[in-house]
């Protein structure tokens, strides 16, 4: 994740030399602005740390670390996901907060940025000690969160019954005051939004696709003509039958194979999926209908015996974990946690189209190794900001107490997507940068024109 420091930077240099850019700013106030630009992007507001207390159901009592990160509220409220893991740390959280801050204003939502983490792995917790520790998770941050400050939503670890009973914490922790929007992905019974749990593996797919069917189709000729290898790279997959593994098949792996499986835009095989045990293998195509149903009734895990596979009907290969990452695939979807594509394995990956779904999945050394291969990488910034619209949409919904139906949502998720993507795309393809320095350029530029404007910059 150092490598957003890196991008942040290189991106105001870039912008610092374009004259379009903050044109009132000049010679030395400039070099200040660009002084003041770094320290805000590069540092969160807050860092709120504790460590809740919990006695377990068999009367041990331990502490947790907890954090809540707000990185920058200069578009608007903070707004992050809430994740459960054991790697949770200090940094992490940090990191993924101020991916948020670009993350929103990339998509032009009218959020900052914020990220939480509890440190533990959420299996090894009864039901009841889950509830315990949402509960003081909510107590031990009772100032810092609300529907106008900090609005929280699900991520690893987490969904809408974490959000569900942290609502019901803040509802009666703060009587009398709104609390609807106080948290987002709740259930619908709670005031969630229709479509929320699907939204990111939804539009994960949306982005891939537009860009690959929508943009590259529209714009051949054009794309032919240029001198940018990315645009060759798409190209040369454009009327292809795509290969595609999937690393991860929980909440977004599995809705975007799913998504993929049944385009009808592009002709895709998905060879491949993986979760935390296994990998499955057929070059014919995987039933992902099937292995969705699966990992329905098996708390979320795909089969790991032969057994399990004959019983239920599932034609693949159990194989090794790991090796999906170096499969000889077109196209790599990446969803399940940071830092898959490293050093050690990036000189193996054969797919020259790799999708974002999970945040920060690809190393600085790796990202950079791949982009100078000319191999196209759909950044997470871009591509998985769909829970985080629908989030928006929620929020707004809980406001007007008037909900939307599940096709209103996608129509409007899709919308919002296309409107960035049309935003990006044609920049991206007129110049050599990287979708995800392009993506960084765009963000960075709104969030330092907005504190700008709000004089932040002296
Ligand atoms: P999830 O917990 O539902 O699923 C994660 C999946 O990854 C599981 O299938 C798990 O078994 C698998 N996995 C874990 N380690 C693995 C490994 N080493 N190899 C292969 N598979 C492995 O989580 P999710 O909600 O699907 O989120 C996945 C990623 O997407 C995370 O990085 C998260 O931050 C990011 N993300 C999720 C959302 C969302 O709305 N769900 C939004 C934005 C970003």
């Amino acid at each position: 994740m150092q490598k957003q420091q890196t991008i942040i930077e290189e991106s105001l240099k870039a912008l610092m030399k374009d004259e379009s850019f903050l044109p009132d700013l000049q010679s030395q106030t400039r070099e200040q602005a660009f002084k003041s630009l770094v320290a805000l992007l590069s540092t969160p507001n807050h860092i709120h740390k504790s460590f809740l207390r919990i006695t377990l159901e068999n009367g041990r009592i331990v502490r947790i670390p907890s954090f809540r990160v707000q990185h920058s509220d200069t578009v608007g409220p903070y707004k992050g996901g809430i994740r459960f893991h054991e790697s949770v740390n200090e940094e992490e959280v940090a990191n993924l907060a101020k991916l948020m801050t670009l993350k929103n204003a990339l998509h032009e939502l009218p959020f900052g940025g914020g990220k939480g983490g509890v440190g533990i792995n959420p299996k090894e917790f009864t039901v009841k000690e889950l509830n315990l520790i949402c509960k003081k998770y909510v107590q031990y941050f009772n100032d810092i969160l609300g529907p106008d400050k900090d609005i929280p939503a699900p991520d690893v670890g987490t969904g809408e019954r974490e959000m569900d009973w942290m609502m019901g914490e803040y509802k009666s922790t703060h009587p009398g005051q709104a609390y609807r929007n106080s948290f987002t992905g709740k259930s619908i019974l709670n005031g969630g939004s229709l479509g929320r749990r699907e939204a990111t593996g939804k539009g994960v797919y949306f982005t891939f696709r537009y860009m690959m069917h929508n943009f590259v189709q529209e714009n051949k000729k054009w794309l032919r003509d240029t001198e940018n290898p990315f645009a060759h790279t798409a190209l040369d997959h454009a009327d292809k039958k795509l290969k595609m593994a999937v690393q991860g098949f929980g909440n977004l792996g599995s809705v975007a194979a799913l998504e993929a499986s049944q385009c009808n835009y592009l002709q895709n095989k998905i060879v491949a999926v993986s979760d935390h045990n296994v990998m499955l293998y057929n070059d014919d195509g995987l039933d992902i209908q099937g292995l969705v149903k699966y990992v329905e009734g098996h708390d979320g895990d795909l089969p790991t015996e032969n057994g399990q596979l004959e019983e239920h009907d599932i034609k693949a290969e159990i194989k090794g974990r790991d090796d999906l990452l170096e499969l000889d695939v077109d196209v790599l979807l990446l969803a399940a946690l940071e830092d898959q594509i490293h050093e050690d394995n990036m000189e193996n990956i054969k797919a020259r189209l790799i999708i974002e779904g999970a945040n920060g999945p690809i190393t600085e050394k790796a990202d950079k190794y791949l982009a100078d291969k000319g191999v196209l990488i759909v950044p997470d910034i871009l591509a998985n900001a769909g829970g985080v619209i629908v989030s928006f949409y929620e929020w707004v919904q809980g406001r007007e107490a008037q909900f939307m139906t599940e096709d209103e949502v996608y129509q409007r998720l899709f919308d919002k997507m296309k409107g960035t993507m049309d935003t990006i795309l044609p920049q991206f393809f007129g110049d050599p940068f990287p979708l995800r320095q392009n993506s960084y350029i765009h963000s960075v530029k709104k969030l330092s024109t907005i504190m700008y404007r709000q004089g932040k910059l002296y």
